[in-house]
């Protein structure tokens, strides 16, 4: 339209200049008006003073989040550069095509996308995990039918490491770095759910450091501090993994075994008794050595048996841990 009113001036000039248009009237001004009509036309029918378009390159390319434009067969419309991250097999080329047949290798993203849940996604991107919350938007048309969908991807990769950072932060003991009696107590219940539910058997040792009260009140209170801190660090050396250890009170500690028989329990809390009665910990030039007393208990639970929990086996570990005491001291002792 613009060129066509360009064209009217030079035309009208023509005709003027040749002598061609009628009585010799000069064309010019009435051709300048039809070009104005033409280029306003122009504007207002195509909209270019509307931003939207500018609006897309700077805000949909240079958004952080990923997102994809599905339509209602699921065919890519459209994506921004953050999308490529996620899936990087999108290219100029793979407009129009299916999203499954883009992510053909990626079963996970495509259940998620196939479902149309808001859902987190993590994912490996140049060996680091990155985490995504994916969100779904159905998008409509004027007459309010639906005609596809926008999928944002947001990198929350950093909310989800401080979160378990804090989780981190409220399950060990500030002192020890293993778990605080609060959170000892939360896994056991879960372990012994799966144990009532499965049947198996488990082993509870507690033990306690002997006459610590000497060793704060010789050495004082950090050298008190740093000898639980060697225990703890002792005992963690030598349980097994999938074992819980906790600090159950201020020089009192507590092992879970699942699926641990008596003998093997006994055995664990013995060699962990004699580590700790051979280190030393090495307070301001003072070698602190120290020894602890075990109690040992077990229980064997059916499956479907509901009657055992860290509670019920706590006061016979407890039982055994003060026999040990009576007994003298730095010795394990067993309740079954
Ligand atoms: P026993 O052999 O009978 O266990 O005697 P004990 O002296 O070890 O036991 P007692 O219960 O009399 O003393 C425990 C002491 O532990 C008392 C308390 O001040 C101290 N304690 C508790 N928590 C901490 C801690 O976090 N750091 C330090 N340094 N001392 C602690
Ligand atoms: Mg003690
Ligand atoms: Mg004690």
């Amino acid at each position: 339209m613009m060129v066509a009113g360009l064209l009217i001036p030079i035309l009208a000039n023509y005709y003027y200049i040749n002598g061609l248009s009628s009585y010799g009237i000069d064309l010019g001004p009435v051709s300048m008006s039809i070009t104005f009509i033409f280029h306003g036309a122009a504007l207002l029918t195509f909209q270019m003073f509307n931003v939207a378009p500018i609006a897309r390159e700077t805000v949909f390319e240079s958004m952080k989040e990923g997102v994809i434009v599905l339509n209602q067969q699921s065919l890519i419309v459209d994506y921004n550069h953050g999308m490529c991250k996620v899936i990087p097999l999108l290219d100029e080329h793979t407009i129009g095509k299916s999203i499954t047949s883009v992510l053909n290798g990626n079963h996970h993203l495509r259940e998620i996308i196939d479902l149309k849940q808001d859902s987190d996604f993590t994912c490996s991107i140049n060996g680091d995990m990155v985490h995504y919350h994916i969100g779904f938007s159905p998008v409509f048309n004027k007459s309010n039918l639906p005609i596809g969908q926008i999928i944002t991807f947001a990198d929350v990769t950093e909310r989800v490491l401080m979160l378990e950072k804090l989780k981190q932060l409220a399950s060990l003991d500030g002192l020890t770095q293993i778990l605080n009696r609060t959170f000892f107590i939360k896994k056991t219940e879960i372990l012994f759910d799966a144990l009532s539910r499965e049947g198996g058997s488990v082993s509870i040792i507690m033990f306690d450091i002997d006459h610590f009260k000497n060793v704060n009140d010789t050495f004082g209170h950090e050298a008190g501090d740093a000898v639980i801190m060697l225990v703890a660090n002792t005992a963690k050396e030598y349980i097994r993994e999938g074992d819980l250890l906790g600090r159950y009170g201020g020089e009192e500690f507590i092992v879970c075994l699942p699926n641990t028989a008596l003998p093997t329990a006994y055995e664990l809390a013995d060699v962990i008794r004699d580590k700790v009665s051979e280190s030393i910990a090495e307070v301001n030039g003072e070698k602190i050595s120290v020894t602890c007393s075990f109690g040992v208990t077990h229980a064997s639970i059916e499956a479907g048996d509901r009657g055992h929990s860290i509670q019920t086996l706590m006061p016979r570990a407890d039982q055994a841990l003060y026999a040990a005491k009576k007994s003298g001291r730095n010795c394990v002792r067993i309740i079954a």
